[in-house]
Protein backbone atom coordinates (compact mmCIF):
# COMPACT_ATOMS: atom_id res chain seq x y z
CA UNK A 1 0.00 0.00 0.00
CA UNK A 2 1.16 3.47 -0.73
CA UNK A 3 1.93 6.29 1.96
CA UNK A 4 -0.75 8.40 1.20
CA UNK A 5 -3.48 5.67 1.10
CA UNK A 6 -2.36 4.43 4.24
CA UNK A 7 -2.66 7.36 5.17
CA UNK A 8 -6.16 7.96 4.63
CA UNK A 9 -7.17 4.80 5.72
CA UNK A 10 -5.77 5.69 9.58
CA UNK A 11 -7.79 8.81 8.55
CA UNK A 12 -10.89 7.39 8.29
CA UNK A 13 -10.42 5.25 11.42
CA UNK A 14 -9.66 7.92 13.10
CA UNK A 15 -12.74 9.63 12.50
CA UNK A 16 -14.83 6.46 13.06
CA UNK A 17 -13.36 6.38 16.37
CA UNK A 18 -14.43 10.16 16.74
CA UNK A 19 -18.05 8.98 15.68
CA UNK A 20 -17.81 11.80 13.07
CA UNK A 21 -18.33 9.45 9.78
CA UNK A 22 -21.43 8.09 9.73
CA UNK A 23 -21.39 4.28 10.64
CA UNK A 24 -22.99 2.38 8.07
CA UNK A 25 -25.82 0.35 10.14
CA UNK A 26 -25.10 -2.98 8.26
CA UNK A 27 -21.72 -3.35 9.01
CA UNK A 28 -20.90 -1.67 12.74
CA UNK A 29 -22.66 -0.55 15.38
CA UNK A 30 -21.77 1.28 18.21
CA UNK A 31 -21.50 -0.17 22.14
CA UNK A 32 -23.82 1.82 24.63
CA UNK A 33 -21.82 1.33 27.51
CA UNK A 34 -17.91 1.89 25.85
CA UNK A 35 -18.63 3.54 22.34
CA UNK A 36 -16.64 1.55 20.58
CA UNK A 37 -17.43 0.79 17.41
CA UNK A 38 -17.70 -2.61 16.67
CA UNK A 39 -17.80 -5.35 13.64
CA UNK A 40 -21.43 -6.43 13.62
CA UNK A 41 -21.09 -9.20 12.91
CA UNK A 42 -18.30 -9.74 16.02
CA UNK A 43 -21.27 -8.76 18.25
CA UNK A 44 -23.87 -11.22 16.98
CA UNK A 45 -20.89 -14.49 17.12
CA UNK A 46 -20.83 -13.24 21.05
CA UNK A 47 -24.85 -13.44 21.58
CA UNK A 48 -24.95 -9.63 21.58
CA UNK A 49 -22.80 -8.83 23.53
CA UNK A 50 -20.14 -6.38 23.55
CA UNK A 51 -16.34 -7.88 23.23
CA UNK A 52 -14.66 -4.93 24.57
CA UNK A 53 -16.71 -4.09 27.52
CA UNK A 54 -18.85 -7.40 27.90
CA UNK A 55 -22.29 -4.88 28.18
CA UNK A 56 -25.45 -6.45 26.63
CA UNK A 57 -27.28 -5.21 23.81
CA UNK A 58 -31.24 -5.23 23.81
CA UNK A 59 -32.44 -8.12 21.49
CA UNK A 60 -35.97 -8.58 19.95
CA UNK A 61 -38.38 -10.53 21.71
CA UNK A 62 -38.24 -13.53 19.33
CA UNK A 63 -34.74 -13.52 19.31
CA UNK A 64 -34.90 -14.52 23.23
CA UNK A 65 -37.39 -17.21 22.64
CA UNK A 66 -34.74 -19.08 19.63
CA UNK A 67 -31.77 -18.63 22.18
CA UNK A 68 -33.64 -19.43 25.58
CA UNK A 69 -36.30 -21.69 24.74
CA UNK A 70 -35.66 -25.80 23.85
CA UNK A 71 -36.09 -25.65 19.80
CA UNK A 72 -39.69 -26.54 18.71
CA UNK A 73 -41.23 -25.99 22.18
CA UNK A 74 -42.43 -22.93 22.44
CA UNK A 75 -46.29 -22.30 21.98
CA UNK A 76 -47.53 -19.31 22.00
CA UNK A 77 -50.57 -17.59 23.71
CA UNK A 78 -52.85 -14.32 22.92
CA UNK A 79 -50.67 -13.24 20.27
CA UNK A 80 -54.11 -11.77 18.78
CA UNK A 81 -54.84 -9.46 21.63
CA UNK A 82 -54.49 -6.00 20.71
CA UNK A 83 -54.83 -2.53 22.33
CA UNK A 84 -57.80 0.22 21.93
CA UNK A 85 -57.77 3.81 22.27
CA UNK A 86 -59.85 3.72 25.06
CA UNK A 87 -58.89 7.79 25.91
CA UNK A 88 -58.31 8.65 22.36
CA UNK A 89 -55.05 9.96 23.54
CA UNK A 90 -53.21 11.71 20.75
CA UNK A 91 -49.42 13.67 21.39
CA UNK A 92 -47.78 14.56 18.58
CA UNK A 93 -49.16 11.23 16.49
CA UNK A 94 -52.50 9.42 17.63
CA UNK A 95 -52.11 6.47 20.15
CA UNK A 96 -53.82 3.87 17.20
CA UNK A 97 -51.15 5.42 14.56
CA UNK A 98 -48.49 4.51 17.34
CA UNK A 99 -49.34 1.14 18.05
CA UNK A 100 -49.64 0.68 14.15
CA UNK A 101 -46.04 1.88 13.46
CA UNK A 102 -44.82 -0.50 16.12
CA UNK A 103 -46.65 -3.52 15.02
CA UNK A 104 -45.28 -2.76 11.47
CA UNK A 105 -41.74 -2.16 13.07
CA UNK A 106 -41.74 -5.44 15.14
CA UNK A 107 -44.30 -7.83 14.22
CA UNK A 108 -45.97 -8.03 16.95
CA UNK A 109 -49.31 -7.31 17.76
CA UNK A 110 -48.33 -5.16 21.64
CA UNK A 111 -44.73 -5.23 23.47
CA UNK A 112 -44.84 -9.09 24.87
CA UNK A 113 -45.03 -12.40 23.50
CA UNK A 114 -46.01 -14.99 26.18
CA UNK A 115 -46.18 -18.68 25.59
CA UNK A 116 -45.29 -21.38 27.27
CA UNK A 117 -41.73 -23.67 26.32
CA UNK A 118 -39.47 -25.82 27.83
CA UNK A 119 -36.17 -24.95 28.88
CA UNK A 120 -33.37 -27.83 28.89
CA UNK A 121 -36.70 -30.13 29.44
CA UNK A 122 -37.72 -28.03 31.81
CA UNK A 123 -41.36 -27.08 31.60
CA UNK A 124 -42.38 -23.01 32.06
CA UNK A 125 -44.68 -19.96 31.20
CA UNK A 126 -42.23 -17.82 29.32
CA UNK A 127 -43.29 -14.51 28.80
CA UNK A 128 -40.35 -11.52 27.25
CA UNK A 129 -40.95 -8.10 26.52
CA UNK A 130 -40.43 -6.86 23.24
CA UNK A 131 -38.48 -3.24 23.97
CA UNK A 132 -39.20 -1.97 20.49
CA UNK A 133 -43.02 -1.87 20.67
CA UNK A 134 -43.12 1.74 21.79
CA UNK A 135 -40.32 1.34 24.46
CA UNK A 136 -41.65 -2.28 25.80
CA UNK A 137 -44.46 -0.06 27.90
CA UNK A 138 -47.03 -1.44 30.22
CA UNK A 139 -50.53 -1.18 28.85
CA UNK A 140 -53.67 -2.78 29.16
CA UNK A 141 -52.77 -5.91 26.78
CA UNK A 142 -49.49 -6.54 28.19
CA UNK A 143 -50.82 -6.90 31.75
CA UNK A 144 -53.64 -8.69 30.57
CA UNK A 145 -51.40 -11.05 28.70
CA UNK A 146 -48.90 -11.43 31.52
CA UNK A 147 -51.60 -11.99 33.84
CA UNK A 148 -53.12 -14.78 31.82
CA UNK A 149 -49.56 -16.63 31.64
CA UNK A 150 -49.57 -16.62 34.96
CA UNK A 151 -52.60 -18.02 35.98
CA UNK A 152 -51.92 -20.21 33.54
CA UNK A 153 -48.84 -21.24 35.24
CA UNK A 154 -50.99 -21.48 38.73
CA UNK A 155 -53.14 -24.00 36.50
CA UNK A 156 -50.47 -26.07 35.02
CA UNK A 157 -48.50 -26.25 38.17
CA UNK A 158 -45.50 -24.64 36.35
CA UNK A 159 -42.89 -21.81 37.11
CA UNK A 160 -43.11 -18.39 35.18
CA UNK A 161 -39.90 -16.78 33.69
CA UNK A 162 -40.02 -12.98 32.40
CA UNK A 163 -37.17 -11.12 30.66
CA UNK A 164 -38.47 -7.34 31.24
CA UNK A 165 -37.27 -4.66 28.91
CA UNK A 166 -39.56 -1.89 29.69
CA UNK A 167 -39.21 2.20 29.81
CA UNK A 168 -42.52 1.31 32.64
CA UNK A 169 -46.33 2.36 31.90
CA UNK A 170 -48.03 2.97 28.79
CA UNK A 171 -49.24 6.93 29.27
CA UNK A 172 -51.31 6.54 26.39
CA UNK A 173 -53.97 4.24 28.61
CA UNK A 174 -53.66 6.38 31.50
CA UNK A 175 -54.66 5.14 34.71
CA UNK A 176 -55.81 1.81 32.80
CA UNK A 177 -51.83 1.18 32.51
CA UNK A 178 -51.07 2.04 35.79
CA UNK A 179 -53.40 -0.88 37.09
CA UNK A 180 -51.50 -3.50 35.01
CA UNK A 181 -49.18 -2.91 37.89
CA UNK A 182 -51.71 -3.80 40.70
CA UNK A 183 -53.33 -6.57 38.35
CA UNK A 184 -49.77 -8.46 37.05
CA UNK A 185 -49.14 -8.11 41.08
CA UNK A 186 -51.98 -9.87 42.27
CA UNK A 187 -51.74 -12.58 39.76
CA UNK A 188 -48.01 -13.50 41.51
CA UNK A 189 -49.32 -13.40 44.87
CA UNK A 190 -51.93 -16.28 43.35
CA UNK A 191 -48.92 -18.07 41.89
CA UNK A 192 -47.11 -17.46 45.56
CA UNK A 193 -49.46 -19.69 46.88
CA UNK A 194 -49.34 -21.90 44.51
CA UNK A 195 -45.92 -22.38 45.66
CA UNK A 196 -44.81 -22.06 42.28
CA UNK A 197 -41.86 -19.79 41.68
CA UNK A 198 -41.15 -16.89 39.49
CA UNK A 199 -38.24 -15.54 37.91
CA UNK A 200 -37.40 -12.21 36.90
CA UNK A 201 -34.62 -11.57 34.26
CA UNK A 202 -33.90 -7.44 34.21
CA UNK A 203 -32.55 -6.80 31.04
CA UNK A 204 -31.00 -3.41 29.84
CA UNK A 205 -33.29 -1.07 30.44
CA UNK A 206 -36.35 -2.20 33.47
CA UNK A 207 -37.44 1.09 34.67
CA UNK A 208 -41.16 2.61 34.97
CA UNK A 209 -43.89 1.08 36.26
CA UNK A 210 -42.21 -2.66 35.14
CA UNK A 211 -39.43 -2.58 37.66
CA UNK A 212 -42.02 -1.44 40.52
CA UNK A 213 -44.17 -4.52 39.64
CA UNK A 214 -43.29 -7.74 37.91
CA UNK A 215 -39.79 -6.94 37.49
CA UNK A 216 -38.98 -6.57 41.10
CA UNK A 217 -41.31 -9.15 42.27
CA UNK A 218 -39.16 -12.35 41.22
CA UNK A 219 -38.63 -15.14 44.07
CA UNK A 220 -35.46 -14.98 41.99
CA UNK A 221 -34.32 -11.54 40.44
CA UNK A 222 -31.96 -11.99 38.02
CA UNK A 223 -29.81 -9.35 36.04
CA UNK A 224 -28.31 -9.05 32.62
CA UNK A 225 -24.91 -7.36 33.22
CA UNK A 226 -24.90 -3.36 33.10
CA UNK A 227 -28.22 -3.27 32.92
CA UNK A 228 -29.75 -0.51 33.78
CA UNK A 229 -32.67 -0.91 36.34
CA UNK A 230 -34.29 1.78 38.08
CA UNK A 231 -37.70 3.50 38.57
CA UNK A 232 -36.86 6.97 37.63
CA UNK A 233 -34.26 7.61 35.69
CA UNK A 234 -30.71 8.93 36.83
CA UNK A 235 -31.01 12.72 35.57
CA UNK A 236 -34.64 13.06 36.86
CA UNK A 237 -33.35 12.27 40.23
CA UNK A 238 -29.98 14.08 40.35
CA UNK A 239 -32.01 17.29 39.25
CA UNK A 240 -34.74 16.34 41.77
CA UNK A 241 -32.55 15.73 45.06
CA UNK A 242 -29.49 17.82 43.39
CA UNK A 243 -26.93 15.58 44.41
CA UNK A 244 -24.14 13.91 42.53
CA UNK A 245 -25.23 10.29 41.97
CA UNK A 246 -22.82 7.36 43.29
CA UNK A 247 -20.45 5.93 40.25
CA UNK A 248 -22.73 2.66 38.81
CA UNK A 249 -25.85 3.99 39.62
CA UNK A 250 -28.79 2.24 38.75
CA UNK A 251 -26.65 -0.71 37.15
CA UNK A 252 -26.91 -4.22 37.70
CA UNK A 253 -23.64 -4.47 39.07
CA UNK A 254 -24.45 -1.90 41.64
CA UNK A 255 -28.04 -3.19 42.69
CA UNK A 256 -26.19 -6.60 43.18
CA UNK A 257 -24.11 -5.05 45.97
CA UNK A 258 -26.79 -3.16 47.81
CA UNK A 259 -28.99 -6.54 47.17
CA UNK A 260 -31.51 -5.72 45.16
CA UNK A 261 -31.28 -8.03 42.67
CA UNK A 262 -30.28 -12.24 43.55
CA UNK A 263 -27.90 -12.86 40.54
CA UNK A 264 -26.43 -10.93 37.54
CA UNK A 265 -25.99 -14.03 34.48
CA UNK A 266 -24.01 -13.57 31.62
CA UNK A 267 -26.49 -14.26 28.68
CA UNK A 268 -24.47 -17.42 27.14
CA UNK A 269 -24.84 -18.82 30.87
CA UNK A 270 -28.50 -17.67 31.13
CA UNK A 271 -30.12 -20.83 29.53
CA UNK A 272 -28.74 -23.07 31.87
CA UNK A 273 -28.75 -20.84 34.61
CA UNK A 274 -32.61 -20.91 34.04
CA UNK A 275 -33.07 -24.47 33.64
CA UNK A 276 -30.88 -25.22 36.87
CA UNK A 277 -33.26 -22.67 39.17
CA UNK A 278 -36.31 -24.03 37.48
CA UNK A 279 -36.10 -28.12 38.58
CA UNK A 280 -34.28 -27.08 42.08
CA UNK A 281 -37.87 -25.04 42.43
CA UNK A 282 -40.27 -27.28 40.95
CA UNK A 283 -38.72 -30.51 42.07
CA UNK A 284 -40.79 -30.78 45.35
CA UNK A 285 -42.83 -33.35 44.53
CA UNK A 286 -45.97 -31.03 44.93
CA UNK A 287 -46.36 -30.65 41.06
CA UNK A 288 -49.83 -31.43 40.04
ZN1 LIG B 1 -18.77 -2.01 24.94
Amino acid sequence: MTWFKKREEEEKEGKEKRGELKISEDLWTKCNSCNEIIYRKVVERNFQVCPKCNYHFQIPARRRVEWFADPGSFLEFDAHLVSVDPLEFKDLKRYPHRIKESQEATGQKDAIICGEATIEGQPVMFGIFEFNFMGGSLGSVVGEKITRLIERAVEKGMGVVIFCASGGARMQEGILSLMQMAKTSAALAKLHEARRPYISVLTDPTTGGVSASIGMLGDVIIAEPKAMIGFAGPRVIKETIRAELPEGFQRAEYLLEHGMVDLIVERKDLRHTLASLLKMLTSDGQKK
